[in-house]
């Protein structure tokens, strides 16, 4: 299989319209025919900001012309900055950078086998939930539980079992001596946005700490604002031993982050590493983002917006006979209960309109977390249009 075109000379990895973008702003996207998008995807909850939000492109213009790359061999002041900040919000003590979630959580991954190398008597195994999602490397693939994927590129990474997301006794159960950690998103976004119960992430915050058991969240998707708190995990209270982050955190500049407690920060000169590991340019971005993010009101906005967008789903759901709306903050999912998910959003597509079906029956909304009501309403007409099966009116913002 190959794109159309010039656009054969881009690998295919993935089904994309035939659309190039060359210019975004905020809630829009601008394709190179003129075409204007309303953006709920949002580079896929990556764009905190938006597109070409000023605090970001002027934080990383001004890097830019000041140090782009002093190696990892060496501190500099964003990373050192940075890594500061992160430790202050989230709890945890110390920062490592990466550039992908693929590699936040790869490291996250070797540190607790490193750590239970150490200090649990060789356990290894790492126990994540079932239809979870962590990412794209050999390990992290092995660790997902992603429909098609179990056959793919084998053999796999051994050592992850999966147990499903809410059922305590199967988690008490799966943590025997030679499990070294358990890993699981606080809301499985990729799965469906899928929340995991408040009361179950507080039992497994006791049971991990009983059993002396590490406890991995991946944040990566819902870390930064996304759920209407800084991190997901604050919403039930609990702090877990490592916690990735990744898209959101650079507001589109690719920037990722494993955070664990100094008592579980165990790799040694050569055990972690990468060429782009604390780069000052995507450091830049990230204390861009976090003072943005971090600013009074910013937050109660995001819960504001995402109520307000959860009601107008909510009443398009009983107009069209439609699932339920779950998800918290911006990170919202409506069940389409006929399957046709990826049909609608390609109607969308085609009146104007970015969204992400991640299954068949499922149709997730991540729009910027500065998304304007007006812009909700926009997309809530649009959607109105495609799920009446309507030729798009117009594609013109
Ligand atoms: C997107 C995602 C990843 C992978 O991040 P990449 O930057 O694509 O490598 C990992 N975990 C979760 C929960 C994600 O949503």
């Amino acid at each position: 299989m190959e794109y159309p075109g010039e656009l054969s000379a881009v690998m295919y990895v993935a089904e994309r319209p035939s659309v190039v973008f060359v210019e975004g702003r905020g809630s829009w996207l601008v394709a190179e025919d003129g075409r204007r998008f309303l953006d709920f995807v949002q580079g896929w909850a990556v764009n905190s900001l938006g597109h070409a939000p000023p605090a970001v492109a002027d934080a990383v213009a001004a890097q830019a012309r000041t140090l782009i790359s002093s190696s990892p061999a060496y501190f500099n002041r964003p990373m050192v900055t940075l890594a500061n900040r992160l430790a202050a919000l989230s709890g945890m003590e110390r920062a490592y950078f990466a550039v992908s979630g693929a590699e936040a959580n790869e490291g996250a991954i070797k540190l607790a086998r490193k750590w239970g190398s150490l200090h649990r008597g060789g356990a290894w195994r790492i126990v994540t939930a079932a239809n979870g999602f962590h990412g794209r490397t050999l390990a992290c693939m092995s660790a997902s539980d992603k429909p098609g994927w179990g056959a793919l590129f084998e053999p796999k990474v051994t050592g992850f079992a999966k147990v499903p997301l809410n059922d305590i006794g199967a988690m008490a159960a799966a943590l025997t001596e030679d499990v070294a950690a358990v890993m699981l998103e606080p809301v499985q976004g990729e799965a469906g946005v899928l929340p995991a119960d408040l009361d179950y992430l507080r039992a497994l915050r006791a049971l991990t700490r009983e059993r002396g058991v590490l406890l991995i969240l991946d944040e990566v998707q819902t870390g930064i604002g996304r759920t209407g708190t800084l991190f997901a995990c604050q919403q039930a209270g609990i702090t877990p031993d490592i916690l990735t982050l990744g898209k959101g955190l650079g507001g589109g500049v690719p920037l990722a982050a494993l955070l664990a407690t100094a008592a579980v920060s165990c790799f040694e000169p050569g055990d972690q590493g990468g060429t782009f590991s604390g780069n000052p340019l995507t450091c830049a971005a990230g204390l861009a983002v976090l003072e943005a993010v971090t600013a009074p009101g910013f937050l109660a906005q995001v819960c504001e917006r995402g109520a307000y967008l959860a009601e107008r789903l909510r009443a398009l759901s009983v107009r069209h006979g439609l699932g339920e709306v779950r998800g918290s903050g911006l990170l919202l999912a409506l069940g389409i209960p006929a399957g046709d998910a990826a049909a609608i959003a390609a109607r969308a597509f085609a009146a104007g309109l970015l969204l992400n079906a991640p299954r068949p029956h499922t149709l997730r909304f991540m729009p910027a977390l500065n998304v304007g009501r007006d812009e909700i309403d926009t997309m809530v007409e649009r959607l109105d249009g495609a799920l009446h099966h309507k030729t798009p009116a117009t594609a013109r913002g």
